[in-house]
């Protein structure tokens, strides 16, 4: 898989893709990921990427232009099957799209910043919008880094223990049996004995009932998501 990450703010991404899974799967040849400086692309000494909102609101707006001739590169270059643009109206990220999204080969993310960006990339360009949740973060860095790790970790050989990933939270519509790891006793704080009993069959029944009771408790729609 190939992700191409299109920003204002490349150094936002540098820790968050290049450490953990991430590191791990790109050095295994599972993904690539290429983070491209808007700023490379816009004109004048400055490279002004940015510019006043037509209509007089406050805060500078992503021009079009750059991102325009950037997008229209890469495309050249080979068949994407979604520019994605990061943006708190779009879609909300979930176990679905993440898993939609390690389908791919090729993907880009738009990162927007300042106010936003140029309603007609969206219009135009634009195939996806992905939000991270019902709030504002000042760009669309940390919402693409979020996006790249839900996508890869799912990537086949991303983990090392396959099995890892299909039983975490949302992907099989429930929330994750509680987990533990040793000292048994802590503060007189103790493990849940069937975790310690070696028996394989009660163990999974166990997270298994627990998992069916965190969600009921916790997070009841996803059961009814679930039947329906
Ligand atoms: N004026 C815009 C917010 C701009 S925030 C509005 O009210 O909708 C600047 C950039 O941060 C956005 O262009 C978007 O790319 C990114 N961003 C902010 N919050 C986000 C979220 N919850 N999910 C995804 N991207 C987000």
């Amino acid at each position: 898989m190939r992700i191409d990450i299109l920003t204002v703010v490349p150094e936002l991404l540098e820790s968050p893709l290049n450490h953990s899974i991430i590191k791990r799967a790109k050095a295994k040849g599972l993904v690539e990921i290429y983070i491209h400086n808007i700023r490379d692309y816009g004109k004048g000494n400055y490279h002004q990427v940015d510019d006043y909102a037509f209509g007089g609101d406050a805060g500078m707006v992503m021009m079009i232009e750059p991102v325009y001739t950037l997008i229209s590169k890469l495309c050249e270059e080979r068949k994407y099957d979604e520019i994605i643009y990061t943006s708190p109206d779009g879609e909300i990220l979930n176990q679905g799209i993440a898993n939609e999204l390690s389908l791919m080969e090729n993907i880009i993310i738009l990162c927007g910043h300042y106010k936003g960006i140029d309603h007609r990339i969206r219009e135009h360009l634009i195939t996806r919008e992905i939000s991270i949740g019902d709030y504002v973060l000042s760009g669309g860095e940390i919402p693409a880094a979020a996006i790249c790790d839900a996508v890869i970790r799912l990537i086949p050989g991303a983990i090392s223990d396959e099995t890892s990933a299909l039983s975490d939270s949302f992907q099989d519509g429930l929330l994750a049996p509680p987990t533990y790891t040793r000292p048994k006793e802590f503060n007189g704080w103790t493990v849940p004995e069937v975790l310690l009993s070696g028996n394989l069959a009660a163990i999974k029944k166990w997270q298994d009932e627990q998992a069916l009771e965190r969600t009921k408790a916790l997070r009841p729609e996803l059961l009814e998501e679930r039947e329906s």
